[in-house]
């Protein structure tokens, strides 16, 4: 027989541990299967020093399990597992988890966060593990006195190349406009590294390398002309997409695939289906607001299930 739960809570991240801890305080027993990445991006970062009530700081890891603990004390379910078909068109919602299990829910929150964005070079494709990444904070250490490159104008890629900095001989900046995106405090970083060149105006025409991984980049500037940087490690930082191809034609995306929400709540055009955390957020995208709409998701579904 099919399992039936009340609340079902996709994805692991902040905001759906926020849910689960919300839900399983209001004895709503959530059921939360953790998905691809267990503890979602948090978990390839290090230190998070933004996240009020840390002082001095807390590594990400760390708030995820810290996180995951708080849901489990008030009865949440955490479960190990994907889901891979979920059918929105009647309640109870039926949901495949791992090609296999069957359930039903009587209400979904999605959770599933947003996934790293690639320039998309069958070059870059080739060398992906093998000196191209999309995080600098879980990777850069395999680069530690080497030569790196990171793509990107936004503050994840300020960050990153700061990051790096650190460890890195050199670390190029590769920037296709002539101005960095990022706040100013995190531009003013990266001016005052010294071992950082920042290269506007340029893109990358392929990513070089050999058995051993990558060995540079070709560049091309907007003048046309190119240029050759010998790197080991290429970083990719130009953004996210949401993760929400699950979905795609059963609930109302944006032109960029974000789940809409109506107004300030998290209620999807589905009834019972709400959204919370980066799947739902092209603009924040913190620890901080993504726990807070996990918070504003677990109390309108609640408010749905009591009505
Ligand atoms: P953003 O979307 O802000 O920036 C993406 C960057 O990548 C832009 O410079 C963009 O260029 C560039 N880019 C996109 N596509 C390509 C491409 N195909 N080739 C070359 N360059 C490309 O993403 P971020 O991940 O940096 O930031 C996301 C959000 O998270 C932002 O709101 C940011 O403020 C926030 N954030 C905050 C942090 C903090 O406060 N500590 C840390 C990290 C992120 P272009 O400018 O030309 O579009």
């Amino acid at each position: 027989m099919e399992e039936e739960v009340k609340v079902l809570i996709i994805g692991s991240g902040p905001a759906g541990y926020t849910a689960a801890i919300y839900l399983s305080r209001a004895n709503l027993q959530p059921v939360l299967y953790e998905g691809i990445t267990p503890g979602g991006q948090l978990t390839t970062t290090t230190e998070i020093e933004n996240f009020p009530g840390y002082p001095d700081g807390v590594d990400g890891n760390q708030m995820m399990v810290d996180m995951r603990r708080q849901a489990e004390r008030f009865g949440a379910q955490i479960r190990t597992g994907v889901i891979t078909r979920v059918d929105l068109a009647s309640r109870p919602f039926h949901v495949v988890v791992d090609g296999e299990q069957e359930l039903r829910a009587e209400s979904i929150i999605i959770a599933t966060g947003a996934t790293a964005k690639y320039l998309g070079l069958p070059s870059e494709t080739k060398y992906r593990g093998q000196g191209v990444s999309a995080c600098a904070t879980c990777d850069g250490f395999f680069y530690r006195k080497k030569d790196v490159a990171v793509v990107g104008g936004g503050d994840t890629a300020c960050e990153e190349a700061t990051y790096l900095a650190s460890l890195c001989r050199k670390v190029y900046l590769i920037v296709r406009k002539p101005f960095l995106r990022a706040s100013k405090a995190m531009q003013q970083r990266v001016f005052n590294t010294p071992n950082i060149e920042v290269l506007f105006e340029h893109n990358t025409a392929e990513v070089l390398g050999d058995e051993s991984g990558v060995t540079g980049a070709l560049l091309r500037a907007n003048d046309g002309s190119e240029r050759k940087i010998d790197i080991s490690g290429f970083f990719l930082a130009i953004g996210h997409h949401p993760n929400t191809e699950l979905f795609a034609d059963q609930l109302q995306l944006d032109a960029e695939g974000y789940i809409v929400t109506e107004g300030t709540s998290s209620r999807t055009n589905i009834e019972g289906v709400f959204a919370a955390g980066d799947v739902q957020d092209p603009h924040y995208r913190q620890a901080i607001t993504a726990a807070g709409s996990g918070c504003v998701a677990a109390l309108d579904c609640e408010r749905f299930l009591l009505r």
